[in-house]
């Protein structure tokens, strides 16, 4: 009897296993589909001065509309355009179209707004990375000092080579920020070698920032760690009054979240910049 449970279970694991490779098959296939149709775009989130209500920039953040599955969100589809590498021509797109966008905005009379742009391990470690940033830049007549790299944590603790790269990246002009930061596990003496501008709270601390003396604490921490060192810091996953409160009175000033909007669609970002330009 046991052995023929075991045997049973085995068979409903194996199912189950072979199911997820298909399915991982299917989504690879339509992501590689989706990728030469275009069926991506690209939502647009405001960072804010929350001293002065200024929007200082925006985080480009992609989507995919699937013909049949509808709208699917980062977090199901990046994870495997980094395991198969489709982030290398996905994250071209994403950059070249975000920085055309910006463009756009720029010529048709909007605030100059610094532009971040998430960017993947993988693509740092393709040897053509800086030369497609460059003719990227280029091509959408975009000035090297209104773009923002985010990368994680762990990139800056990976290898040698992807820092140098940012180092080049850097030294044209780009500012490279933390994502997440506080939530990687690596050392903080990369700190002091690295080519970094701005470090960036990751949201976990910031949801219980007013109610949990720990998330308070740590996200005090960093703010104080990057004010020492020269460096800027944003807080992001801002939902909350009281999360602009508290962060405000830890001196940390700039910051992004739900509170003041949600990834916005091109002509809803145009809608909130038109605003705040006119209540201000
Ligand atoms: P991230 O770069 O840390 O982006 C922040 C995520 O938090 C976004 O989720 C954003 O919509 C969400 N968010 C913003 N404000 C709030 C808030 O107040 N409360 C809460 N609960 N969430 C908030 P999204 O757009 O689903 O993206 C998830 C992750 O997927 C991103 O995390 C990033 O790691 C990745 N991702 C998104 N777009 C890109 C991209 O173009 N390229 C790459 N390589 N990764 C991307
Ligand atoms: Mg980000
Ligand atoms: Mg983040
Ligand atoms: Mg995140």
């Amino acid at each position: 009897y046991v052995k023929e449970r075991g045997k049973n279970d085995f068979m409903i694991y194996d199912q189950t296993m072979e199911q997820q490779s298909l399915e991982r098959r299917i989504l690879e296939n339509a992501l590689r589909q989706g990728i030469k149709e275009e069926q991506f775009y690209i939502e647009y989130q405001p960072k804010m001065n929350m001293s002065t209500n200024e929007l200082i920039g925006m985080e480009a953040l992609v989507r995919w509309k699937h013909p049949d599955l509808g709208v699917i969100s980062p977090g199901k589809f990046i994870p495997l355009a980094e395991e198969t590498g489709l982030i290398v021509p996905l994250g071209e797109w994403i950059l070249r179209e975000s920085c055309k966008q910006a463009l756009a905005w720029r010529d048709e009379g909007y605030p100059p707004l610094i532009l971040s742009v998430n960017i993947s391990v993988r693509q740092l470690e393709d040897v053509h990375f800086v030369e497609k940033v460059q003719t990227i830049l280029h091509e959408t007549r975009l000035d090297t000092k209104w773009l923002e790299l985010e990368v994680t944590e762990s990139v800056l603790a990976n290898d040698k080579s992807t820092i140098s790269i940012l180092k080049e990246l850097q030294n044209l002009g780009i500012h490279i920020s933390v994502d997440d930061f506080g939530t990687g596990y690596s050392s903080l003496s990369y700190l002091k070698e690295l080519p970094i501008n701005t470090l960036k709270i990751d949201q976990s601390f910031i949801k219980d920032i007013h109610t949990n003396k720990a998330s308070n604490e740590i996200a005090k921490a960093i703010i104080n760690l990057a004010h020492s060192i020269g460096l800027n810091v944003i807080a992001e996953g801002i939902e909350l009054k009281e999360h602009v409160d508290e962060l405000s009175k830890d001196g940390c000033i700039l910051g992004q979240g739900y509170y003041y909007s949600r990834p916005l669609k091109v002509g809803a970002f145009e809608d909130y910049m038109t605003n705040i330009h006119e209540a201000s």
